[in-house]
């Protein structure tokens, strides 16, 4: 008979239930525990396994460099970065209203970082996320361009519900890079959120994009429903540097 439970267990595909069941049953063998309260103890460990390895799964695939969260942040060191703000983002209420996030900062302030911890946060509510350097967007939209397939491609990338686009405008982007990317943000504007990290102003995305007029119109529909992050502080790239010098303030470039 139990062999025969556990063969349908097993067959059913109900992995943790398994795994589990020879110990939990020692362990109710001598209570007088229900077969409902039984039953739904089983099946919540069960569910709980499962959402934790899609989110896991869906973490993997998200193409983040590293993965970081909130926890991992030292909010003390970067005060123009809000906690309860960042703990909203986190919550994806921004995306139930298809809002952009547009983190902007010198190197080294932790915009890649936040960015990372509000996808994790996505990812693991097994909303489709994925990141992207903004120069290896525009290569693949190029490529793609080139092959006759740009429409394919658009259409992949405006599917998330979250794309993170790192690093805008640190390297430059000729015209017809401008027009893919363009192309792209036009294509999720509304639908779906997108995250950008840049150092550049948006009064320099004139030049970023080589375009007034495309630049224009990026920024158009990133801004239109948004929030924009401005980190003023120093790098955490360089804390130790700081630490060395003994540089309280924090204000000044210590080298
Ligand atoms: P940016 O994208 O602004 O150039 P990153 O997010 O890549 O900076 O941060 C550089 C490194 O410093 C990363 O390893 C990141 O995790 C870490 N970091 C940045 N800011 C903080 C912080 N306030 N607390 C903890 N780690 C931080
Ligand atoms: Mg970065």
């Amino acid at each position: 008979m139990y062999q025969e439970l556990l063969n349908n267990i097993a067959a059913l595909k109900l992995e943790k239930i398994y795994s589990y069941l020879p110990n939990y049953l020692d362990s109710i063998a001598k209570s007088d525990v229900s077969l409902v309260d039984a039953m739904l103890h089983l099946t919540e460990k069960e569910m709980i396994f499962r959402h934790e390895r899609a989110s896991k799964s869906q973490i993997a695939v998200s193409g983040f460099p590293f993965v970081k969260t909130l926890k991992d942040f030292d909010f003390d060191y970067q005060p123009s970065v809000h906690k309860p703000q960042m703990d909203d983002f986190c919550s994806l209420r921004f995306m139930g209203n298809a809002e952009n996030l547009l983190f902007y900062g010198p190197s080294g302030v932790g915009k890649t970082h936040l960015a990372i911890a509000i996808g994790v946060a996505a990812a693991s509510s097994r909303q489709i996320t994925y990141f992207i350097s903004c120069h290896d967007l525009i290569i693949q939209l190029n490529k793609a361009h080139t092959e006759n397939r740009l429409e394919q491609r658009l259409k992949h990338f405006a599917k998330y519900k979250l794309l993170i686009i790192d690093e805008v405008g640190y390297l430059p982007i000729d015209k017809q890079g401008a027009n893919l990317f363009f192309q792209l943000i036009a294509k999720r504007y509304e639908k779906n959120s997108t995250i950008v990290t840049t150092n550049q102003p948006f009064s320099k995305w004139t030049e970023t994009f080589n375009s007034g007029a495309i630049a224009n119109a990026i920024l158009d529909r990133l801004l239109h429903h948004s929030h924009i992050i401005k980190i003023t502080g120093p790098s955490y790239r360089l804390k130790g540097v700081y630490d060395i010098l003994n540089d309280s303030d924090h204000s000044k470039e210590p080298l």
